[in-house]
């Protein structure tokens, strides 16, 4: 009896870890996120028991995964990316740890970094930022965030739930000190088929994403400039 709290990857059913997709293959309860693949759910045995996470408060998934912990039973918690990464992982384990029942993180690709990559954006690059900074674009208690914390941080900004809250995201960083000119970039449903991203700057990229769809994550940074090389590098050789 182990509840697995298990990263599914950003998006690409692919991109889950061998030991991951080992563990969904084999359970008894699957608890599967909003933004989990079905092909991944679909791996599940037959005679899993499939609970969605969706229209479930935070409080009943964590009381189902105690209940199914303390029944007995080898649960998989599917959770998108990284369990530990805005994920609400920590939260899970420690309500767990607390009901004494067995626990395991299985870390999964996050799209901290898989999500920008998938655009050709390396989130570091020598010579051009040697740091990355992420942050929730609500802010840690749901609020702003600390627009003069990101606007100092220096090099690489990935700002996770952003893409409603866009313009007054990167209105809030110009106003803390960041060029509009500043390169950024937006990336929606990153390694899905229906991938899309835009390239632009902090001063027209809320106009440019309009009409996207979430899953998004926003890039800030000269690295923006690296990956749009790339793309175009990359459409010059296809076409050669
Ligand atoms: N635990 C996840 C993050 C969950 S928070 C991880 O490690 O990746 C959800 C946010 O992650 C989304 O609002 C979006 O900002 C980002 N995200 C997750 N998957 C994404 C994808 N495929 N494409 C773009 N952004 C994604």
């Amino acid at each position: 009896m182990t509840v697995h709290l298990v990263g599914a990857g950003p998006g690409d059913p692919g991109l889950i870890t061998a030991r991951g997709l080992e563990l969904v293959r084999s359970c008894e309860v699957l608890v599967a996120d909003a933004l989990v693949s079905q092909e991944l759910v679909d791996e599940a045995p037959d005679d899993a028991l499939i609970v969605s996470r969706v229209g479930l408060s935070q409080d009943a998934v964590t009381s189902l995964l105690v209940a199914y912990g303390a029944a007995g039973l080898d649960v998989v918690r599917l959770k998108g990316g990284d369990p530990f990464v805005f994920g609400r992982g920590a939260e899970e384990a420690l309500a767990l740890a607390e009901g004494g029942i067995p626990f395991e993180i299985v870390p999964g690709v996050s799209s901290i970094a898989a999500v920008p990559a998938s655009a050709l954006i390396p989130v570091t690059h020598r010579g051009v930022s040697d740091r990355v900074t992420i942050a929730s674009g609500h802010g840690a208690d749901g609020g702003e965030p600390d627009y003069a914390a990101l606007a100092g941080a220096g090099g690489t900004l990935v700002l996770f739930m952003g893409l409603e809250r866009l313009e007054r995201l990167c209105d809030g960083l110009v106003d803390a000190g960041l060029p509009a000119s500043t390169p950024a970039a937006v990336v929606s449903r990153g390694t899905l088929p229906d991938q899309e991203s835009v390239f632009g700057t902090l001063g027209d990229i809320a106009g440019l994403a309009a009409g996207l769809e979430s899953p998004a994550l926003v890039i800030v940074g000269e690295v923006v400039t690296v990956g749009a090389k790339l793309a175009a590098a990359l459409t010059a050789s296809v076409a050669a």
